[in-house]
């Protein structure tokens, strides 16, 4: 059997597995590996074009889900990458080592809490070592904690959460910023939770509307240079962050079914957006949040 590529037309309420999922507890993060179905992450169908050629790109997040797809074609479009993620996702890290070798790419892993001010600045400097450079920066590392009620959110969650999405962005701009030369290009992740929040994802949600502000402002700020920053705000993907927390667990096996197109989205189908507004076809494109939400659009 050929693999479809994702310039092959399709039907895409039919082209992935739909819902009903099993219920599938993990403790966080959480690794793709174990997830009954494997998401997409593109290994198979994802086919470049050298649309990246050169390019020198700092990933967090990049073991699995969305970042690990965002891995992918990035390497097959001819960029070079660093990884960040978590220790304890050594396993699913390796997988996408093996991937970007296959594609002919330099690859340096740098396991990691980038919830910690020392160690983002590391990063960015690992890259600038690694790779001789850094001209992408893609935040998509993400904490999502779903509690029922404000009476369980602690402060500890609450600063957790923050420091993750929030404050690991703003110190990884921060610390690539006087990197980058003009036409580098910044991505940060945030949710169609910005816009449509869950009453379980208090502290997340928020999160995702601050990446939102950010990125609007630090676009603005950083124009005359030549950077640009824009945002890509998902809808619900499959991958573990939902099963290892993000979700109450009794939600699982519907996931996705409430949007249009009746399913949840797979990893690979976020990766082209992040390719396009890396790369320079997109050089008129800043400061913009760009939805992939299988039709519950941002307002
Ligand atoms: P994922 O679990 O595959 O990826 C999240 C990654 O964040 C983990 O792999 C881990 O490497 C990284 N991470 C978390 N805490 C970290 C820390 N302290 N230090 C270093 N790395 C850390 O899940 P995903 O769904 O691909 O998430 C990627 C991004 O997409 C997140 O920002 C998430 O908020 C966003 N998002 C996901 C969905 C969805 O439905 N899956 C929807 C909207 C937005
Ligand atoms: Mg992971």
């Amino acid at each position: 059997m050929t693999t479809l590529n994702q310039y092959d037309m399709q039907d895409p309420t039919k082209q992935y597995f739909q819902p009903k999922f099993e219920e599938q507890p993990q403790s966080a993060p959480g690794l793709a590996k174990d997830m009954d179905p494997k998401p997409d992450h593109g290994e198979e169908s994802y086919k470049g074009f050298g649309r990246l050629a050169g390019r020198k790109a700092l990933i967090t997040g990049a073991d699995s889900g969305i970042g690990r797809a965002v891995a992918i074609a990035f390497a097959r479009e001819g960029a070079d990458i660093v990884m960040s993620y978590l220790p304890d996702e050594e396993p699913d890290a390796q997988e996408v080592v093996a991937l970007i070798k296959q594609a002919g790419r330099k690859v340096v892993t740098a396991p990691g809490d980038i919830s910690d001010e020392v160690f983002c600045k590391s990063l960015v400097e690992t890259a600038n070592t690694g790779l001789g450079g850094l001209d992408i920066l893609v935040n998509v590392a993400g904490k999502q904690t779903a509690q029922k009620s404000i009476a369980d959110l602690t402060t500890e969650q609450l600063d957790e959460t923050f420091r993750t999405n929030v404050y690991a962005m703003f110190w990884l701009c921060k610390a690539a910023l006087p990197l980058m030369p003009a036409g580098a290009t910044i991505i940060n992740t945030t949710s169609i939770q910005a816009y449509q929040p869950s009453e379980t994802l208090l502290d997340y949600a928020s999160t995702k509307a601050a990446i939102v502000a950010f990125t609007h402002a630090f676009a603005k700020q950083v124009a005359e240079k030549g950077i640009r920053v824009n945002a890509v705000a998902p809808g619900p993907v499959w991958t573990p962050l939902q099963p290892s927390g993000g979700q109450p667990q009794e939600k699982i096996p519907t996931f996705g079914s409430k949007t249009p197109i009746g399913r949840p989205g797979q990893p690979a189908e976020l990766a082209s957006v992040y390719v396009l507004l890396a790369s320079q076809e997109s050089s008129y494109v800043t400061g913009e949040i760009y939805g992939v939400t299988g039709g519950n659009h941002l307002p």
